[in-house]
């Protein structure tokens, strides 16, 4: 493939829809690189969490907006997995910020838009040379508003507990299908009604309802529509 035809491929929707997935697969099909945004506002709200800024009952935004400056998030590609893991401040997260503990917190971080200011440059400066594949709520609305591929996942949220319960009890967390679609509710309706950067589909966005699709018909589908943008650059 010619190195220099490179695209930014978007990927964002609603909680539990499979986005990493696919974004995992598409980034290995195509050799680009995967940036899991969600993690990066995953790793601020596990941060907020070990510093007792935020809980049940209350939230220091303003602490946690003096202390951003102390809060560096990278990524690094572990080989053995085929993608890039979150690390907070050099310390490996991955696993801790998968824990319903830090999904129950996340939305909420997420609406601070000093943080979502921070975070964004940062995406901003992973793809300037595009050849990534990035999802979260906002890549094709306010981090990369040109990328040339922009896909909005969504599914039913009863199928989107389901799969999300399965896989937490997979990794052998003890939670309950209700609790898991209550967040999966919540973090929806947080997400797209905040006043920073609230998800929405884009115009030029493809919509992909994954409730009845395997995750083969997913990624062929979608890698075809990449293949096309790339070959039509
Ligand atoms: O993708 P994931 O479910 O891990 O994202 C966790 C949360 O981070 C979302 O529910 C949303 O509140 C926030 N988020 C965001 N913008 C992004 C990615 C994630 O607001 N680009």
């Amino acid at each position: 493939m010619n190195s220099k035809k490179k695209i930014i491929i978007a990927i964002d929707g609603h909680s539990s829809t499979g986005k990493s997935t696919l974004a995992k697969q598409l980034a290995k099909a195509l050799d680009y690189v995967y940036i899991d945004t969600g993690a990066m506002y995953r790793a601020v709200t596990y941060y907020a969490l070990l510093h007792n800024l935020i809980s049940n009952d209350h939230f220091d935004k303003k602490r946690l907006i003096k202390e951003l400056d102390n809060i560096q998030i990278n990524f690094k590609y572990n080989p053995d997995l085929g993608y890039a893991e979150v690390f907070l401040n050099d310390q490996n997260i991955e696993k801790e910020i998968r824990q319903m503990r830090v999904s129950n917190f996340v939305s909420q971080i997420a609406t601070v838009p000093e943080i979502r200011k921070k975070l964004v440059l940062q995406q901003r400066q992973i793809g300037k040379n595009k050849g990534v594949v990035m999802d979260g709520r906002d890549i094709g609305s306010v981090v990369f508003p040109d990328a040339e591929l922009k896909i909005f996942m969504t599914a039913a949220p009863e199928v989107r507990a389901r799969r999300r319960y399965e896989e937490l009890i997979n990794k052998g967390e003890k939670v309950s299908y209700d609790e898991v679609l209550q967040n999966v509710v919540q973090r929806d309706q947080t997400d797209s009604t905040r006043a920073t950067s609230p998800l929405i589909k884009t115009k030029d966005a493809i919509e992909l309802d994954n409730s009845n699709l395997t995750l083969n018909e997913q990624f062929d589908k979608v890698l075809k529509l990449a293949k096309q943008k790339i070959a039509d650059l």
